[in-house]
């Protein structure tokens, strides 16, 4: 599926619209980080060397020559036998060395007038309480590379640095089309042989999550006629269509024809449980562009969900940009109980997660109910999906396993 797959054009993106974005090309450095030397402490700016045999018992006294807070310059020069009284992330005053903390002082904390001596009750050496120009970042420093992630650390470093913008990829365009004769807006009242469609809520948000900028229509009901009109008003604008229902084997199964009519079929099936019916194709843009990528998922909603994760969001993150669209975080954990499964299927199974009551730090899964694709109670309370390889009937009590965390990424 990824083969081939370019990400999205770059645009330029304010900062405060470029959480989720992936970088376009790699930032560095504008601004020197912090720009002067400055105090990691409320207190006063001393030469270190005034100060050398303060003591509780001996404390010595300087003479307070000033005050210099955040935001503004210093005016004077610590002398020998002076002091400054300094606030947290102000400038350090030329002639200073360090900064003694105002609770190792007799001043007053706080909203204090400025005294005109200071008693120092304790030594420090050079450079304490002090953030040197530079500490954190140089200006021409590599910050990002080319397909980061921007997360909101990543939001204060860039603006830290002197960034105010980034070339960052477009997000992937998706639209979400429910196919299914009997779906229902959720809420309303339920006719014969109707149920609420769910699963194009989940779709939507689970693309959402990814950075997608997602729209979706009406379900399609089960025609082919109205399932192509869905497929091809979807084209016009989607960079990827997600599709659910109506692509198994099913006398009114038409979203794999209607797929075939638009697209080049590149897929049907694949061997994970839930989820067997999986149909992928390609199109090509009405202007030569791009590729368009059509997805149709199993209607059974716990099918839908689990090959969204598995296959629908590599593919979004590689048009996003990521350096690794398939990476994803792994725990071990040990089952809680004996599993069973079908053979020469990859499972996938919903179970919570827990510390293991034996102490020893690892995590412990339980199945988190039903395992049927139709079971979203299971699925809303999974944690995450635990893997057993396809050659396996199953696993026994206390064997470890991988697990897809679902929350977060
Ligand atoms: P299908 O893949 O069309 O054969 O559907 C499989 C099962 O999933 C059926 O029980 C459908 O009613 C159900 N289903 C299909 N689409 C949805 C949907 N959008 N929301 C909830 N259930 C669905
Ligand atoms: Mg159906």
């Amino acid at each position: 599926m990824l083969t081939g797959l370019r990400p999205l054009p770059a645009e330029e993106v304010p900062l405060a619209e470029a959480l989720g974005r992936v970088l376009a090309e790699p930032l560095t450095a504008l601004t020197t980080l912090p720009p002067w030397d400055n105090t990691a402490m409320d207190g006063f700016a001393v030469r270190a060397a005034d100060v050398a045999d303060a003591s509780p018992s001996h404390p010595v006294e300087l003479r307070v020559i000033g005050e210099v807070a955040a935001g503004h310059a210093p005016t004077a020069t610590v002398e020998p036998g002076t002091a400054i009284r300094i606030l947290t992330g102000a400038m350090l005053p030329l002639g200073a060395d360090a900064v003694v903390p105002v609770e190792d002082t007799d001043a007053q904390p706080g909203l204090a007038d400025l005294p005109e001596r200071v008693a120092v009750r304790f030594a420090v050496a050079v450079g304490e309480s002090v953030r040197r120009a530079g500490s954190d970042i140089r200006a021409g420093d590599p910050l990002c590379p080319a397909g980061t992630l921007v997360r909101p650390a990543t939001l204060a470093l860039l603006a830290a640095a002197g960034h105010a913008t980034v070339r960052a990829h477009r997000p992937p365009r998706v639209v979400v089309l429910a196919t299914g004769d009997e779906l229902a807006a959720p809420g309303t009242p339920l006719g014969p042989g109707q149920i609420p469609e769910s699963n194009g809520p989940m779709l939507a948000a689970q693309a959402r999550r990814l950075g997608a900028e997602v729209r979706t229509g009406p379900p399609a009901p089960d025609r082919l006629d109205a399932v192509l009109g869905a497929l091809r008003g979807a084209l016009v604008w989607a960079d990827v269509v997600v599709a659910s229902g109506g692509v198994s084997v099913g006398a009114h199964d038409v979203v794999r024809t209607a797929m075939e009519s638009v697209a080049r079929l590149d897929l049907w099936r694949v061997a994970v449980q839930p989820g067997k019916p999986l149909a992928f194709a390609r199109a090509t843009g009405e202007d030569g562009g791009g590729e368009r990528l059509l997805f149709g998922l199993p209607g059974n909603p716990v099918s839908s969900f689990v090959t969204f994760e598995l296959f629908v969001r590599p593919v979004l993150r590689a048009l996003a940009g990521h350096a690794r669209p398939v990476d994803r975080p792994q725990v071990r954990a040990r089952l809680g109980a004996a599993v069973t499964k079908a053979t020469g299927r990859r499972a996938y199974l919903r179970v919570t997660l827990r510390r293991d009551p034996r102490g020893d730090g690892m995590l412990e899964a339980r199945l988190a109910g039903g395992q049927g694709s139709n079971v979203l109670s299971a699925l809303a309370a999974a944690d995450g999906l635990a893997i057993v390889p396809e050659g396996l009937a199953g696993l026994p009590a206390g064997a470890e396993v991988d697990v897809l965390p679902l929350d977060g990424g």
